[in-house]
């Protein structure tokens, strides 16, 4: 089975790449993506994918939809393609140099995640036309992830309201389904108005706008010390109102940008920002008003999904790394300054012990997949327009490495990954672990007492304990996925995935398999 998904992905290997390499080369910014998605649909086009554009009344958001028999399970696949402002850098180059002074880039790796998607999504194409089965494969064409999002817009519309499931991976430093969270965010444009006159002559006459943003700043940095520790205030100047210090600056507007963990508590930080903007307003003798610009909700991974995935990614394993590119690897982590280094070792201490770590860094390419916990309540203070769609379907996101161990994110590094050897490998493993959600075909449908291709009256279990399952030497899950799941008290369930509609069942609720809990 593994042999027809890896053989499905590598007929579409040189496109996706391709794909990858070209979209790279436009690096194009948050909802100007016009020649990235049309490289995309191009390539779905191609395979047969019928296309609607500008959905959400977003130009450069799509769908590309292949229909099999009945069209039952749907299925979704989020692909993004953005590109970040001022990290242009040459492909695989490990020292910093721009292919464009101050051009975009993509440090977050988005040309693989949209590519990995595409090649995921015509391998579970190509499956359901051979294998003659039934199911409907969506790609999600969703620009803008790094600006305001699109996501969120495409669910307000509708788009993932027929979807069972939807998922989407992420390129990384590490391989695993992604336990922890990602915080909600909101984001502002704070707007103040007061009155311009001669800074040196009639300063008493003039009424400062950028004082008014000054003295919010101050406010919202005291404010810091009252919050959650999750949660997070940004701020960037979007127009200080002039370069002349001699004028009292009339109109200036400043951008703020608010995370925590759930909505709620983004929505309850936020308002206590625009007090804080009130109060400096009503400091200067200025007016104040605001826009919002953007809101994604919380991220969670769906815990079944969650589970299948990882089942997959172990099946898979890890992008499998050569000589080379551990050199290369190795080569970009000593970009790194000594102050970085302590600060990504604390960063890696989650998934390594302090000896593993030493080991693991001395060839930087991860080449683990580490464990999925289900029951994982904390959050990272990352926020994607991904939990959007969380809110609409059941939906998970993993990690494959496509750069090396420690390797920070929206870097020059990250860009110079995102097109080289080792960011290709990661994104095709990437797009085999995304139809291998649909393809791995389990032989069994549950936990039975002895193996029942061998024996006939094998009894199979609703429900059995750890301990059973031990003391009875019953092949029920790996090693490392059993032990992690007696420890953090995970029951397990399992079930077949030869009909890929049981993911949408367990996902309702519906009572298939075996429950593997503890006593
Ligand atoms: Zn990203």
């Amino acid at each position: 089975m593994i042999q027809t998904i890896k053989d499905l992905v590598s007929a579409k290997a040189d496109t996706a790449v391709a794909l990858a390499r070209e979209i790279w080369g436009y690096a194009e910014l948050s909802y100007e993506e016009t020649k990235s998605a049309a490289a995309l649909v191009a390539a779905l086009k191609q395979e047969g994918f019928t296309i609607e554009e500008g959905i959400a009344d977003i130009p450069t958001a799509f769908t590309a939809t292949y229909q099999c028999g009945s069209g039952k399970p749907v299925v979704g696949f989020l692909a993004e393609y953005d590109a970040l402002s001022g990290l242009s850098q040459k492909a695989g180059c490990p020292v910093q140099e721009p292919v464009r002074e101050g051009g975009a880039g993509h440090g977050c790796g988005h040309n693989l995640l949209g590519a990995g998607c595409y090649a995921a999504a015509v391998a579970l194409k190509d499956y359901l036309i051979k294998e003659k089965k039934d199911g409907t494969v969506i790609f999600f064409g969703c620009p803008a992830e790094e600006g305001a999002g699109s996501k969120q817009f495409i669910a307000r519309a509708g788009y993932f309201d027929g979807v069972d499931f939807a998922y989407t991976w992420h390129p990384e430093s590490v391989n695993e389904v992604g336990s922890k969270g990602s915080v909600a965010i909101m984001g502002a444009n704070f707007i103040f108005d007061g009155i311009a006159a001669h800074a040196g002559g009639e300063p008493h006459l003039g009424r400062s706008a950028l004082d008014a943003v000054e003295l919010m700043n101050v406010g919202c940095n005291y404010l810091r010390e009252h919050m959650i520790d999750a949660a997070r205030i940004h701020y960037a100047y979007s127009d200080p109102g002039g370069t002349a210090p001699n004028v009292v600056q009339s109109h200036a507007v400043i951008k703020y940008e608010v995370r925590a963990p759930k909505v709620s508590q983004v929505q309850e930080l936020f308002t206590r920002v625009v007090d804080v903007a009130r109060g400096a307003a009503l400091m200067t003798g200025t007016k104040m008003k605001y826009e919002i610009t953007m809101a994604f909700s919380d991220n969670m991974a769906n815990g079944t999904l969650g589970a299948v995935v990882d089942q997959c990614m172990r099946e898979l394993g890890a992008p499998e790394w050569t000589e080379p590119d551990y050199r290369l690897a190795a080569e970009f982590l000593r970009t790194y300054p000594r102050t970085t280094m302590v600060g990504i070792r604390e960063k890696l201490g989650y998934y390594f012990g302090p000896e593993e770590l030493d080991a693991a860094l001395e060839k930087p390419l991860d080449r683990v997949i580490h464990p999925f916990n289900p029951k994982e309540t904390a959050y990272s203070s990352g926020s994607t327009d991904v939990g959007d769609v969380g809110y609409a379907t059941p939906t998970v996101m993993f990690h494959v490495a496509t750069a090396c161990l420690g390797n920070v994110g929206h870097s020059w590094q990250n860009t110079a990954f995102a097109c080289s050897d080792i960011g290709m490998k990661g994104m095709l493993r990437a797009a085999e672990i995304n139809a291998d959600v649909i393809l791995l075909a389990k032989n069994i449908d549950g936990v039975y007492d002895c193996d029942p291709a061998k024996n006939a009256d094998a009894v199979k279990f609703d429900a059995i304990t750890y301990d059973e399952v031990l003391k009875r030497h019953l092949a029920v899950m790996d090693s490392t996925a059993t032990s992690l799941s007696m420890d953090n008290h995970i029951p397990v369930l399992v079930f077949a995935l030869k009909d890929p509609y049981n993911i949408v069942r367990v996902l309702r609720g519906e009572k298939i398999g075996t429950i593997v809990k503890e006593a």
